[in-house]
């Protein structure tokens, strides 16, 4: 119910804007009018308040897409860690839900759990300092991957990060953690040195080998349901001229040629184990109008960290004679993110309102069986409108520095799984039978390639739908589970964090 008190806003920084802003009417509810009172006097110089209505809600809450979106009624752009922790217990003083948010591309069911919320919004922190032995950083809680890549890159320096330039860069790494540098440096969450985290009960502490490590454990790979990370110690490598050039090249394939495509695929990729660690596939299933009026095509990536392919992995699939085949291109680590269409200015960086996005992710040992995927793409061929759009993402990057980790020692518990295959379910957003429908479709393309693998489902965390069983998402062994389940009684008994792929004890 919107209230209509008068806007209450601010840390000292604010203040003035508050001030120009005090006649404006408030509209949250009168729970986040008393929040905003609360908090504002305890907030840092340099964080500020955001109610419903406001200038700058808007851009607050910008979410990568609408389906299952949490419901904010209050952002606070926090500054300081004990901006988090005052946050943190007020909104628990009110029963108000509250949810970090950084880069906004979390899409999961348990998101549109919180109704009239309060956003810990982490973009006012994003420093990054690197240390003066030049083997790791401190990083801000609230930096996107991409600024955290350029600011690595600046230093001379590299380390795994996603993919995406626009995602934040801890939620990722708290889910594992999946980039261009894991081959050689493993997931972003094995890259993790120590995190300072806020807990429910609004107290800061610091997670690593030595402190509290059992906790440290589970936060890499289901870190979202025990805390907010408002500062991490990551291991950072020397960029040198032997490892800073990428190399790639974009061959378009019709879908007739799909079996021979992904024949000649599996002889680099997969549980065999041939694939180098420079060497990484990309594929996306998807319309391509001026290639093919009726068809989708199929858009392979060669990605190859140096500067050039070696010609054993380019020539089979020419071979083959895709439709088009751009020339190799050598650029650097962002370059790559752009070349996939997930660079700072790419369209699948950027936030939308309107157009929904599922996403049903399965890990497979390889790219069979292919008539499994030959299934599938004829599956997504019959969507009818309004899912005419949706595609399919396989990313096979390298895993030598994934599989050097011992796969008791994290919480991510998907080592094995070789390659990460999405269907994207896309539709114009604001029917809720036309949502549903979606869902049927995206499990029926999951369900094909899962039950043709011989395997139970294991979903990536960061890109689960959020309509998967526990297992699913955090392991098939028993102990995991319980694990997990005793430090979420233990940290979270309220499950304040129960939103993003919650554990249930
Ligand atoms: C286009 C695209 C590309 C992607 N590429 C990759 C990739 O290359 N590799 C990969 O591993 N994943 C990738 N993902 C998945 C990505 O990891 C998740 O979508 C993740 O939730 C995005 O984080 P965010 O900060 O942008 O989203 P948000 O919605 O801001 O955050 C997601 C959740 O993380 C938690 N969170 C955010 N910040 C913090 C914090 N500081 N402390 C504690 N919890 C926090 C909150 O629970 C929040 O609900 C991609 C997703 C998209 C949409």
């Amino acid at each position: 119910m919107a209230g209509t008190v008068t806007a209450v806003v601010v840390g000292a920084a604010a203040w003035l804007q508050s001030t120009l802003n005090g006649q404006l009417p408030f509209f949250g509810t009168p729970q986040a009018a008393n929040v905003a009172a609360q908090l504002g006097p305890l907030l840092s110089i340099n964080a500020s308040v955001f109610s419903l209505g406001s200038s700058g809600f808007e851009k607050a809450t910008a979410r990568w897409q609408p389906w299952q979106s949490p419901s904010t009624d209050l952002v606070v752009k926090v500054a300081t860690e004990a901006d988090i922790e005052h946050s943190i217990r007020v909104a628990n003083e009110h029963g108000k839900p509250f949810l970090a948010v950084s880069g906004g591309h979390g899409g999961t069911k348990g998101l549109s759990y919180v109704r009239d919320g309060l956003s810990i919004w982490m973009r006012g922190m994003t420093s990054v300092e690197i240390a003066e032995d030049g083997r790791s950083a401190t990083v801000g809680g609230g930096i996107l991957s991409g600024e955290l890549a350029e600011a690595f890159s600046r230093a001379g320096k590299q380390s795994v990060v996603g993919a995406c330039y626009c995602t934040g860069a801890v939620a990722p790494m708290l889910g594992g953690g999946h980039g261009w540098l894991q081959g050689r440096y493993g997931l972003m969450a094995d890259n993790l040195i120590s995190a300072r985290l806020t807990l429910a009960n609004a107290t800061t502490i610091t997670v690593s080998e030595t402190s509290h490590s059992d906790l440290f454990w589970a936060v890499r790979g289901a870190g979202q349901n025990y805390g907010i990370v408002s500062s991490f110690e990551y291991k950072i490598y020397d960029k040198t001229p032997e490892n800073e050039k990428w190399t790639y090249e974009v061959l378009t394939f019709r879908q007739h040629q799909l079996e021979d495509v992904y024949r000649v695929a599996n002889t680099m990729v997969g549980k065999d184990r041939t694939q180098p660690v420079e060497l990484i596939h990309f594929t996306l299933w998807m319309r391509n109008p001026e290639v093919d009026t009726m068809n989708r095509v199929i858009m392979f990536y060669l990605i190859y960290q140096g500067s050039s392919i070696p010609t054993k992995y380019t020539q089979p699939l020419h071979d083959l004679d895709p439709i088009s085949a751009t020339p190799p291109t050598t650029t650097d680590l962002l370059g790559v993110s752009d070349a996939v269409l997930v660079g700072k200015e790419s369209p699948f960086c950027a936030h939308s309102d309107t157009l929904a996005l599922q996403r049903w992710p399965v890990s497979l040992e390889s790219y069979t069986p292919i008539s499994a995927l030959r299934q599938t793409f004829d599956k997504l061929e019959s969507l009818p409108p309004p899912y005419d759009n949706s595609a399919i993402i396989m990313e096979a990057y390298s895993l030598h520095g994934v599989q050097a980790v011992p796969d008791e020692s994290t919480a991510f518990a998907d080592r094995g799984g070789n390659m990460l295959v999405a269907p994207f379910i896309m539709y114009p957003f604001g029917d809720r039978d036309v949502d549903e429908q979606g869902k049927e479709y995206g499990k029926e393309l999951r369900d094909i390639l899962v039950n043709a693998s011989g395997n139970p489902l294991n979903a990536y965390v960061n890109y689960a739908s959020g309509f998967e069983s526990q297992e699913e998402l955090y392991g098939h062994e028993t102990w995991r589970l319980e694990k997990l389940r005793r430090l979420k009684r233990e940290y979270d008994p309220e499950n304040r964090f129960g939103y993003y792929v919650g554990i249930e004890t």
